[in-house]
């Protein structure tokens, strides 16, 4: 079976992850909509989440019984991390602040499935991967824009698409969708914008 999830992080890198999370995950408990403890319901069979717990229907509106699922639960974390980035590819916008142009603005989706896209462009795409890794240590993630020839960090991107450069995400795994009334009151305690990305394994 394959499984699904639902991400949830802050667009940006924000001021104390901890304190946001431990108070995120304190209000998920006192709605009964996690458990109270950690227990190995995560997509790795030692992967620690906060398993749904008697209300978590609240927040989705149908009973899907995910609890008979091993990955059921809802896992936190708040290092330094590109959220989601397995889900990267040059259909997302990333929008160089000198020129406002998007870096894979001449990529198209025929060509990329395909494996049609000549090296030199696809290049743009892939070594984005490695800037990824150096951003997640801490390193120095320059790169050079295409178009306008000019240095920006990664974080200095705007991204439009799936992807968070993030230190907070939660991840809902095998939930069915989120109530928006939900992510209004998620977004309320966090008070950082954050982004929803789906996707499945
Ligand atoms: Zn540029």
């Amino acid at each position: 079976m394959s499984d699904s999830y639902i991400k949830i992080a802050t667009i940006k890198e924000i001021q104390e992850p901890e304190s946001t999370s431990k108070r995120v995950i304190e209000w998920m408990q006192q709605n009964n909509y996690i458990e109270s403890e950690l227990s190995k319901s995560g997509l790795g069979l030692d992967d620690l989440a906060f398993k749904p717990s008697s209300n978590h229907v609240e927040i989705v509106g149908y009973d899907e019984n995910i609890t008979r699922l091993n990955a059921c639960g809802v896992e936190f974390k708040t290092g330094r991390q590109v959220s989601n980035s397995l889900a990267f590819n040059p259909l997302i916008k990333m929008i160089c602040k000198h020129c406002g142009e998007n870096r894979f603005k001449d990529f198209t989706p025929q060509e990329f499935y395909t494996d049609a896209t000549p090296p030199d462009k696809l290049k743009l795409y892939t070594v984005m991967f490695k800037l990824f890794e150096k951003w997640e240590k801490g390193e120095t993630a320059s790169l050079i824009c295409p178009i306008c020839d000019q240095h920006s960090n990664l974080d200095e991107y705007e991204i439009e698409g799936s992807i968070c450069l993030t230190n907070f995400e939660m991840t809902f795994w095998n939930w069915p969708d989120l109530k928006t009334e939900f992510m209004k009151d998620l977004q309320d305690l966090i008070q950082s914008p954050i982004k929803r990305m789906n996707g499945h394994l």
